[in-house]
């Protein structure tokens, strides 16, 4: 019975939502002994599967993996019976936990909530609904699903249809019945793709509506796969705990198989086979590198629009249905029974909206640009406002009155997707900045429900009442977020992850693409490391560990696992000639750096002999000169060749649209200090004095490098002021040597573990220079005089020794009067940035590079020979 408005029911937790995190959520509550009130709109539990009844609904995840594993004998006493269960066994198997559980009791459905504010002084949630009634508590869960809340039909007109319509995220539970009506379908995502080959069973016509085309494959419906029916018979908890550490929920092991480099012969086979198992996560795996490389993405994408040419029989409707402006996966795909084939029914149509566009719903049906329409039903599968629209639809209101819907104007910002600064006590089951979607979702739902549960314990273990995320954490994990979508070809759709399916919704990556069990770790290392990046508040004091969980850039943290798992020897224990050829063997396997239009060996005169240099020309419809760059390699004057850095040579090159001049110079221990920098300055007055011959500007020159060659490039710029000429542009820096200082805290904190270690630099050192000489500012630029030296861009690393030396030369010459960019490749390591068409993270640091290098030169388009 509900209490009289006047007398606020108190309980521990209010929990919105009765779906598969709603229910669970309460059962680990209850363990913790909390009081608990679990608040639903709808008439029964399920959720999403409550709600979107409509024909065809089913799961588009193997239900074996669709379910809890919570309880071990709950997970061996269900059994379902479909690989793809339908959307009434779900609800079914839900009730069944409710009742197995004893959860109803603590539920009130066909309650609304309302508004949610948080009470500072009681430090506590008032939470009232659309009852009028008030709960008070102390920890508010959002248990609402990322696809709860219909996107409004945002078509002009949409009220006046007189005719039966219907949503498939709001279906009504007695069912539709079209048989001998005329229908209209407009929407063909996955809802859309499900509904409407049933549909189509029973309406006389039907028309589907289709403003964008979807990559969709057959289900293959059947019995549940024996081969995860056997894996869960002999080690249920093995396979279990495989899907929680998985990428995506679901024990798949990533394949290694490049699409830009796989044959023919195995681009087919694995594309079929994918299409043949009819899995989401298998079609999703046919590339490594599908959802990074366009050309990639485009391999697939073309098999599967043969498929749908293959399967429709009318040209031009299967042309239609073919997905095109999209990659592959960025928009999620779909699973279907049946779906192309439908169109080769006679009474279905499909209306490509992208042709013919809607002008207006009328009263009898539908009006195009092209036809009018005449209807008795319209359903409308047009989506969700995913991920945030449930949330900010609550009316949340955190700390000095700040409400959710205002703090996420720009989009949402989370602490792990589990938390929000600002809103004590708040915490959002699978919220963005979370796996969630891109997951299977019932892996990730137990996990977040876990999390809070064992956070919840330890909170009152440790006498705090409030727990909420810091500005910095969550900003950093904003971050993080958005990092690891930059560096796929997600953010490019305008999809509903990106939030680009509502009108005016900001477009921003909602779901973390990092992976479920990488996402796993980051939460598991938080609770580890005492609630970092959470403040925490109790009558016995506060505590707060504050700090950016994820700050290595995940390309970056990937190349970090691989390097380790390769067991390589450490280089300071290697000889000189070994190093070398170890450094050759690792090169051999890069990706080879972008095309250039010309690339040719040559020899430069040097104080003690020949220096082998490479020169790239770039492409382009420009045979005339071009600015020039003089480079030289890293590897820390022992290591490196023509070889070792082409790829970045490459990538500067077509770029900047300069000519590249690569110079070997010579190297320790064979040619010692100041070998190296007397061959940097030789090279640079003779590129300088052969300028026209390479196919320079005269006068436009600036000299480059990355570690010890960029030591060298800052030295060579010294040496040229001092030597009165040649004039030198701009001298680029990426991750300099300027100092043999290593006391400095970039060492301390990144001198062992990301590639150039405290202990390598000290083997580079003592190979190269008498520690007498480690003063001479011919080894150690910082020392020199600065005034009169070039404009420079200096590229710093996070994860790099070498950092605060950069730094400490770019501010140095600042104070001297040189102009200097210093750009912060954040998230990199020493090596990272270099890695060329590997780490892709390092691209936009080198866009930055790439701007230096025009401001280098007074004119950065390429000129004509005059004669
Ligand atoms: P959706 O993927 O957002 O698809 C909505 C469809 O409606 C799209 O084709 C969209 O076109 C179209 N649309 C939206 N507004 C329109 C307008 N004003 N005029 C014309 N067309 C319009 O929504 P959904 O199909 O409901 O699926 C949402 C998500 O729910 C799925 O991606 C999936 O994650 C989940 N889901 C899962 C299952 C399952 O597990 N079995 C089933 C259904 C849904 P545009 O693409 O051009 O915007």
């Amino acid at each position: 019975m509900n209490k009289p408005a006047s007398v606020p029911e108190q309980v521990d937790a209010v929990v919105v939502g009765a779906g598969f995190s709603g229910l669970y959520m309460l059962y680990r509550l209850r363990q913790l002994g909390l009081s608990v009130k679990v608040l639903d709109s709808a008439g029964d539990v399920g959720g999403t599967w409550y709600w979107n009844r409509y024909p065809g609904a089913r799961c588009d995840v193997p239900t074996t993996d669709y379910a809890y594993t919570f309880d071990p004998e709950l997970d061996q006493e269900w059994t379902w019976s479909e690989k793809y269960a339908t959307q009434p066994e779900i609800l079914d198997y839900l009730r069944f936990v409710a009742d197995r559980y004893g959860l109803r009791s603590d539920i009130e459905f066909s309650a609304t909530v309302t508004s949610a504010r948080w009470d500072e002084q009681e430090k506590r949630w008032r939470v009232t609904t659309g009852r009028g009634t008030e709960i008070r508590c102390r920890y508010y869960v959002m248990a609402t699903g990322c696809l709860s809340m219909p996107k409004s039909p945002d078509i002009e007109g949409a009220s006046r249809f007189a005719g039966q319509v219907y949503f498939t995220s709001r279906w009504p539970g007695e069912g539709a019945d079209f048989t001998g009506q005329r229908v209209a379908v407009i929407g063909t995502g996955s809802s859309g793709i499900q509904a409407i080959p049933l549909i189509a069973r029973q309406a006389s016509q039907l028309t589907v509506f289709q403003r964008t085309a979807n990559f969709s494959i057959p289900a293959h419906n059947g019995p549940a796969p024996a081969g995860t029916l056997k894996q869960l018979g002999e080690d249920r908890d093995g396979y279990r705990h495989a899907a929680r550490w998985s990428r995506g929920g679901i024990p798949v092991e990533p394949t290694d198989v490049l699409g830009v480099t796989a044959s023919e012969a195995v681009r087919r086979e694995r594309f079929e086979a994918a299409w043949e198992l009819g899995e989401l996560f298998g079609i999703l795996n046919v590339f490594a590198d599908q959802a990074v490389n366009p050309a990639s993405n485009d391999i697939v994408a073309e098999m599967f629009r043969e498929k749908i040419r293959s399967i429709v029989t009318d040209p031009e409707t299967a042309e239609a249905l073919c997905p095109k402006g999209h990659y592959f996966g960025t928009k999620r795909p779909c699973l279907d029974t049946g779906y192309f084939e439908t169109y080769n029914l006679p009474h279905v149509r499909l209306v490509d909206l992208r042709k013919q566009p809607i002008i207006s719903i009328t009263q009898d049906g539908i009006e195009t640009a092209d036809e009018s329409f005449g209807f008795d039903a319209i359903v409308y599968a047009t989506g969700f406002d995913a991920m945030t629209g449930a949330m900010v639809a609550a009316d949340v209101t955190g700390r000095d009155g700040l409400s959710l819907k205002e703090k996420w104007a720009a989009g949402p910002s989370t602490y792990l997707g589990l938390m929000t600064a600002g809103f004590p006590n708040f915490f959002m089951l699978t919220g963005p900045g979370s796996p969630s979607v891109l997951s299977n979702m019932t892996v990730s739902i137990e996990q977040h429900v876990d999390w809070v549960a064992g956070c919840l314990k330890d909170l009152r273990e440790e006498g705090f009442e409030t727990i909420e995320p810091t500005a910095l954490a969550e900003s950093g994990w904003n971050q993080h977020v958005q990092d690891c979508a930059a560096i796929t070809l997600y953010p490019t759709a305008n999809s509903w992850y990106m939030g680009a399916n509502v009108p005016g919704k900001p477009r921003v990556f909602l779901p973390y693409i990092g992976g479920v069990g990488a996402y796993r770790q980051a939460c598991d290392d938080v609770v580890g490391q005492g609630y970092f990046g959470f403040r925490m508040t109790g009558p016995g004091g506060d505590r707060c560990r504050d700090g950016v969980i994820r700050r290595m850039q995940p390309d970056v943290a990937m190349v970090l696992d691989l390097v380790a798992a390769m067991g390589m020897p450490a280089t300071e224990s290697l000889s000189a000639a070994d190093a070398r050829a170890l450094m050759a063997a690792t090169a051999a396997t890069r990706p080879p750096g972008p095309e250039v239009g010309e690339v040719t060996d040559g020899v430069i005169p040097g104080p003690a002999g020949d220096l082998p240099y490479r020169l790239y020309r770039p492409a382009g419809p420009s045979e005339g000169p071009r600015p020039v760059v003089v480079y030289f390699h890293g590897g820390g004057w022992v290591l490196g060749n023509l070889d070792s850095d082409d790829p970045l040579c490459r990538d500067l090159c077509e770029r900047s649209g300069a000519v590249v001049v690569s110079v070997n110079y010579r190297h320790a221990p064979e040619d010692r200090f100041p070998a190296a920098a007397l061959d940097a300055l030789a090279a640079v007055q003779w590129v300088d004095a052969n300028a026209v011959e390479l196919g320079g500007i005269p006068g436009q020159l600036a000299v480059a490098g990355w570690s010890a060659g960029a030591n060298i490039a800052a030295v060579a710029c010294q040496l040229a002021r001092d030597a009165g000429g040649p004039r030198i542009s701009g001298q680029l820096l990426i991750c300099p040597v300027v100092d043999s200082d290593m006391t400095r805290p970039s060492y301390a904190e990144n001198g062992d573990g990301y590639i150039l270690t405290t202990a390598l630099m000290r083997w580079f050192w003592d190979h190269y220079a008498d520690p007498a000489d480690r003063g001479d500012p011919r080894a150690v630029p910082l020392r020199g005089d600065l005034p009169g030296l070039p404009p420079a861009c200096v590229v710093t690393a996070d994860f790099d020794p070498l950092r605060d030396e950069g730094v400490a030369y770019a501010r140095a010459l600042e104070t001297a009067g040189v102009p200097v960019r210093l750009t912060r490749a954040r998230g990199h390591t020493h090596t990272s940035v270099t890695m060329v068409g590997m780490v892709i993270s390092g691209a936009p640091v080198r866009a930055e590079i790439e701007e230096a290098l025009g401001d280098f030169f007074p004119s950065p388009q390429p000129q004509e020979f005059v004669s």
